[in-house]
């Protein structure tokens, strides 16, 4: 009998059954799959979010979750040795190849000359506001826990503006900012999860999936098994992400579309801010295994069960169209589309739930990341959650069994692909 059966295996359910066990408690991990974070954890963008991103919403909770979440990666994964963010008055990487990348991400705002007058005025209060708690990033003090400085309004205006000199085409910029963000290489983080969590003793059972859940077990069928298997634990955990669905009638699934171009466009990491959604674009630039390759998002978000072939051609070429008036042409044959998955817990607000869940169900307990980044805090307080004090130290097993075990992103596997018709080309 184990203290938790966490059943799913992306970054959500990985991180949770990590720190559980680390803090002393047994722990099986389940997964459908052959291999973890092989779902939506392979699917995503690789941005690791520290607040910025969120600095222009009138809401404070997206900024402070964030920064909450910066605070516990700093004290519980300060230990692993590839965790190479340090943060204090500044923001710095220690080594090149280790959890994030050392690039400066831009924050570009496009002034309120490029927006439709509908938008003018609230707009121009989100710039304000974000030029505000953006340089309140700036005078943050890592010495003390981030989040007891969330002062919003008493600090001291130290803007950091680089006026637009980005190299790339973003018309109508009133200013850009540096930010704290990072992009996060984030198989090694899943594959060093993975190796605490097999060091301290946990147990993956992949291939087997989760049929129903009851109180003090979950129902399982094996690959290749005929009957269903009774999985007993003191505590049932679900981590299913867009499956949640099958055993949740309250969160619903959205899809957002990734484009893949090999070889890179530039080396510039940047988010060009607007009101309109479909005008918003992300940049960042992925170097995996020598490849470097850029990673293009935007802002739009499609309810996954309108996911056809029909809207994937639509949004195809508005990606297209946006890409090649920021970065000059883009020639579609070096580009390739996906759509990635994201769960959310269905809210009454029209306000988007990037937060992370941790929620009680009688038979089972909820855990959803909201972002890849959010899995530091979701596992922390799931720890909480059950009255376990998480514990800060962790050892590593040896790295050949996890790295079999972990699934290569997505954006990489295209890029390998797009990389090697490129040679075929030239
Ligand atoms: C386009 C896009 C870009 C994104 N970019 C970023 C980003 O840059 N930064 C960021 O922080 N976040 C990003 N996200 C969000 C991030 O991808 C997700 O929040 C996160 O990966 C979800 O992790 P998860 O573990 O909840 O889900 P998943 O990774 O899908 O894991 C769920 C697991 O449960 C398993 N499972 C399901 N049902 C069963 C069952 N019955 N039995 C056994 N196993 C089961 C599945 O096989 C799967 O492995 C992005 C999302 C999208 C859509």
């Amino acid at each position: 009998m184990k203290d938790f059966a966490v059943v799913g295996g992306g970054i959500a359910g990985l991180a949770v059954a990590e720190m559980l066990q680390r803090s002393g408690a047994s722990v099986v991990l389940i997964e459908k799959n052959k291999t973890l974070c092989a779902e939506a954890s392979a699917e995503q963008q690789g941005w690791f979010h520290t607040g910025a991103l969120y600095t222009a919403l009138p809401n404070n909770f997206f900024c402070r979750t964030m920064v909450g979440n910066l605070d516990d990666l700093v004290d519980y994964y300060g230990e692993f040795p590839n965790m190479n963010l340090r943060v204090d008055k500044h923001i710095y990487t220690t080594n090149r190849d280790g959890w994030f990348s050392n690039r400066t991400n831009f924050y570009a705002y496009t002034s309120c000359a490029g927006v439709s007058w509908k938008w003018k005025l609230p707009w121009a209060v989100a710039l304000h506001r974000a030029k505000r708690r953006m340089s309140w990033f700036e005078t943050l003090d890592a010495s003390r826990s981030l989040s007891h400085q969330l002062g919003f309004g008493a600090k001291p205006l130290q803007y950091v503006v680089h006026r637009s000199s980005l190299g790339v085409s973003l018309d109508h910029v009133a200013f850009a900012l540096k930010s704290r963000d990072r992009a996060m290489n984030t198989r090694l983080i899943a594959v060093d999860l993975l190796r605490s969590f097999l060091a301290s003793g946990g147990s993956v059972q992949t291939q087997t999936k989760v049929l129903g859940l009851e109180k003090g077990a979950v129902l399982a069928k094996e690959a290749g098994g005929e009957a269903s298997v009774k999985i007993p634990a003191r505590h049932v955990i679900l981590a299913t992400g867009k499956d949640t669905t099958a055993f949740e009638t309250n969160t619903k699934v959205f899809i957002s579309p990734l484009m893949v171009v090999y070889p890179a466009l530039t080396d510039i990491n940047f988010v060009r801010m607007s009101p309109h959604m479909e005008k918003t674009i992300n940049h960042i630039c992925h170097r995996n295994n020598g490849l470097e390759y850029s990673l293009i998002g935007n802002a739009v978000y499609h309810d996954a069960q309108q996911g056809t072939g029909a809207v994937l051609e639509r949004v195809r070429a508005n990606m297209l169209g946006l890409a090649s008036r920021v970065f000059g042409q883009v020639d579609a044959k070096n580009a390739d589309l996906f759509f990635g998955y994201k769960t959310e817990v269905s809210s009454s607000s029209s306000i988007r739930n990037y937060l992370y869940h941790i929620l009680d169900r009688g038979d089972y307990t909820l855990a959803l990341p909201g972002k890849f980044s959010l899995c530091f805090s979701l596992a922390v307080n799931v720890c909480r959650h059950f009255g376990i004090e998480p514990v800060e130290q962790s050892r590593l097993a040896e790295p050949e069994a996890a790295q079999a075990l972990i699934e290569e992103p997505l954006h990489y596997q295209m890029a390998k692909r797009l990389a090697d018709q490129h040679r075929t080309c030239a």
